[in-house]
């Protein structure tokens, strides 16, 4: 893949264009690189729950989205062209896009390594691009994600992924990993369940092993029993049966993508355990204000992904100990049937993962508009301020009456 410097970079995309999510051919002009830029030839992209919750529009309310979108936040690809101040990476080195693109850079938490808690933090898609940096071409303002062929990224926020992992498996690592990292490495828990085993969770019941915990995998029913205990969780719990409900947990990380009733999870806790809220649903945002409410002290916290150094350390850490997610390599031409597969509750438990190499470029563009339009369920918009609202209250009372 050539790059003419000082020329926009044309980029082969798949978008939708409302919430139907019903995915079409889209060419973007991504930006003229430059000298801190690489560009990444695409090979692969995972596709994350939130993809689904942004294409369908889910946070309407509180994060509305500006069709077209395209999504991907789970990049993988080979550096083709190096900008003249990049340090990181050579051509030919794979590298990988995580959840953002662009932050100040200046402010307490860029310089620490939180740049996903920077107030000017630009998503890698459905971003506002303040700076520059971060956006497609010329009139693009939101960022363009990477259901693409190429990616033009700042060194920055680029990831190198070890030679030796395959790449196929490295883009769920970048969001999916990253986000049951977080939590892992701050609360360093011991005694760690998880719930819901799709893309997130498998990765939080494997990393959490590798991490030294033991790990209780958490799931609505006894289908993932057999599933849950071959990829590494010591004990299972299925929230729906008669199985005995264990306690004393440190650590709950709930990965479960709407709302439902977390305080089942709570009452797992030991005296000073948290229950980690990470699917984009209102309890998980009343979640992240209750803590900031009570300093950090309620039982219930969100987190939301993770800075460049620990998404950096995270696929080392995956690469050393030969930890995969679960994934299932499909044409992009599948993406309809994967987004009916996530919103039908994601019952196989896998990441799916777009084979962009394979089957988006120059030569397959012209022929991906053929696959029958996607029907989802009639989730609609499911967080709102009052709803957020109505949750931070039940949060904070039921912590001062019964401690949950
Ligand atoms: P996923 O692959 O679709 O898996 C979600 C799992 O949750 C399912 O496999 C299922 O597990 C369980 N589940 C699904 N529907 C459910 C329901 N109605 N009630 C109870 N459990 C249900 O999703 P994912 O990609 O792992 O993402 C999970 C959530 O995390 C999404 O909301 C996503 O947007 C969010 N997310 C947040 C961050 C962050 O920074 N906080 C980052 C990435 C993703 P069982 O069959 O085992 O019950
Ligand atoms: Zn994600």
């Amino acid at each position: 893949m050539s790059v003419e410097p000082g020329a926009f970079v044309e980029a082969q995309c798949v978008g939708c264009h409302d919430e139907q999510c019903d995915f079409k051919p889209i060419k973007v002009l991504r930006r003229k690189p430059l000298p801190t830029d690489i560009v990444i030839e695409m090979k692969y992209c995972g596709v994350c729950h939130s993809d689904l919750h942004f294409s369908a529009n889910h946070l309407k309310n509180v994060l509305p989205v500006q069709y077209p979108c395209i999504p991907g936040h789970e990049l993988a690809g080979v550096v083709t062209w190096v900008g003249s101040d990049v340090t990181k990476f050579k051509v030919g080195d794979h590298a990988g896009v995580g959840c953002m693109v662009d932050s100040c850079l200046k402010c307490k938490q860029c310089k620490t390594g939180q740049e996903q808690k920077c107030k000017k933090q630009v998503q890698t898609y459905q971003g506002d691009d303040w700076s520059g940096r971060a956006a497609m071409g010329p009139g693009g303002q939101r960022t363009a994600g990477g259901y693409t062929d190429v990616m033009v990224v700042q060194e920055r926020f680029a990831i190198l992924i070890p030679e030796k992992y395959p790449l196929e498996m490295a883009g769920p690592v970048l969001c999916s990993g990253i986000t049951v990292y977080t939590p892992l490495k701050l609360y360093g828990a011991k005694r760690v369940g998880v719930v819901g085993l799709g893309g997130l969770g498998v990765m939080g019941v494997k990393i959490a092993r590798a991490m030294g915990a033991t790990v209780t995998a958490i799931s609505r029913s006894a289908s993932k029993r057999d599933f849950a205990m071959s990829i590494g969780a010591h004990k299972y719990f299925a929230s729906s049966t008669d199985d005995p409900v264990p306690d004393s947990l440190d650590l709950v990380i709930n990965t479960v993508p709407v709302n439902h009733d977390h305080t089942l999870y709570t009452k797992l806790l030991s005296k000073n355990g948290k229950h980690v809220l990470l699917g984009l649903h209102a309890s998980a945002l009343a979640a992240m204000f209750a803590s900031i409410l009570t300093l950090g002290k309620s039982r219930l916290a969100f987190s939301g992904i993770g800075g460049i150094p620990d998404t950096q350390e995270v696929i080392d850490l995956c690469a050393a100990n030969d930890i995969f997610p679960e994934i299932q390599v499909h044409a992009v031409t599948d993406i309809n049937r994967i987004y009916e597969k996530l919103d039908a509750s994601n019952d196989a438990g896998k990441r799916y993962v777009l084979d962009i190499a394979g089957s988006l470029t120059k030569d397959t563009f012209a022929t991906l508009d053929t696959a029958p339009p996607t029907k989802l369920g009639e989730h609609g918009a499911s967080v709102t301020l009052r709803g957020i609202l109505r949750e931070l209250l039940f949060m904070l009372f039921s912590r001062l009456t019964y401690g949950v």
